[in-house]
């Protein structure tokens, strides 16, 4: 039997790029092997792209935007999944290529989805979201790399970004000393109440620099790549690990390899989307006792799938501070 549900889609014809508050059949849906109901989703930097058209995401048309999502399982023919469970779904091109979780239903394959782990409430999974699981999966990079609270100080970058707030949060949670790198240094209180204990602002690190500089850092935590990554490896200390996964200055990285052979740096690359899912299952294990309900209520905010169009295009101008999680079914 076929019912009507909400959805975002996104559609292209002949060259016009559209998104709108639709509705669709359940029977529209993939043919996977996980129903579910949608509880919430999220707004990020991908899914404005998507939505406003501004960046070539969408693969495959129509589209139901929507990279992550956690919802309850309501039909499954797999052994993983049964009705009832929450489930959390994160990247592997859902929202691009596969119809995503900006819809009252989705239909999944099980290999996407981990469980939704204990101590965790729905909503506050997606004001985690990507940001939060991708931040989480840098943090544990760096203790993997033996990088403690007595290595010395740790640099994020982006620092009011998804990914760098949740990261000072997070390193400061685990004690560490952090440094928060950002270009909006009017937010610096607000980055102290994160946990940073130290300011600097961005252009330090934006510029060409030289391949070998002062040993600052003991480890950092990048998001912005091209000339702040280079430098980043230039100031870190003997044996220092650094991480990558965004490029908010540039793809590019003009750096020398005089860091990794004379001072025994790490760069380590950081992948969300593809990530194998026991690396997932660990790092929302460990989001779920790091992260506090009050941090996650001031910094998210939620809307009903009514307002993710204008909110896309909000985010799109930078107009929006924090999380905006969608709840799918009010
Ligand atoms: P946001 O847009 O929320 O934050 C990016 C931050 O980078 C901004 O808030 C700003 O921080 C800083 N920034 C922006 N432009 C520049 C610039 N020209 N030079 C230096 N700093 C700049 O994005 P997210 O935090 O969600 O994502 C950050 C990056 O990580 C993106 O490139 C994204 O695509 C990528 N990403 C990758 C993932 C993966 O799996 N590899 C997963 C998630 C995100 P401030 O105002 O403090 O200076």
């Amino acid at each position: 039997m076929s019912n009507p549900i909400k959805a975002i889609v996104i559609n292209k014809e002949d060259n016009n790029y559209s998104a709108s508050l639709s509705t669709i059949e359940t029977s529209d849906l993939p043919n996977e092997n996980v129903s579910i109901d949608v509880l919430y989703s999220t707004l990020n930097y991908k899914d404005g792209l998507a939505i406003t058209g501004k960046g070539p995401v969408v693969r495959s048309f129509p589209m139901v935007p929507g990279i992550d999502l956690v919802g309850t399982v309501t039909n499954s023919t797999s052994d993983e999944f049964k009705n009832g469970d929450n489930v959390i779904l994160n990247g592997f091109g859902v929202g691009e290529k596969h119809w995503g979780g900006l819809a009252q239903k989705a239909a999944l394959n099980s290999d996407w989805l981990i469980p939704l782990p204990a101590g965790i409430l729905p909503k506050q999974a997606m004001q985690i979201g990507t940001a939060g699981y991708t931040a989480m999966l840098s943090v544990i990079a760096l203790q993997k790399q033996g990088i403690t609270p007595e290595s010395g100080e740790i640099l994020v970058t982006g620092a009011n970004g998804g990914v760098g707030s949740f990261a000072i949060y997070l390193l400061n949670q685990l004690g560490f000393n952090v440094t928060a790198a950002t270009g909006r240094l009017d937010q610096s209180e607000y980055l102290k109440e994160l946990g940073a204990s130290q300011i600097i602002d961005r252009n330090e690190l934006s510029n060409p620099g030289k391949p070998l500089q002062k040993e600052r850092f003991a480890a950092a935590i990048d998001s912005v790549g091209s000339h702040t990554l280079a430098n980043i490896c230039a100031s870190l200390k003997y044996g220092g690990v650094v991480t990558a996964c965004g490029l908010a200055q540039g793809m590019d990285l003009p750096a020398s390899v005089a860091p990794f052979i004379l001072r025994g740096v790490s760069l380590i690359g950081i992948d969300s989307v593809m990530r194998p899912k026991a690396d997932r299952i660990e790092a929302w294990d460990r989001l779920a006792k790091l992260v506090s309900a009050d941090y996650l209520d001031k910094i998210s905010t939620e809307i009903s799938l009514e307002h993710v169009i204008d909110n896309a295009e909000r985010l799109m101008e930078g107009k929006i501070r924090g999380r905006v999680v969608v709840n799918c079914q009010s």
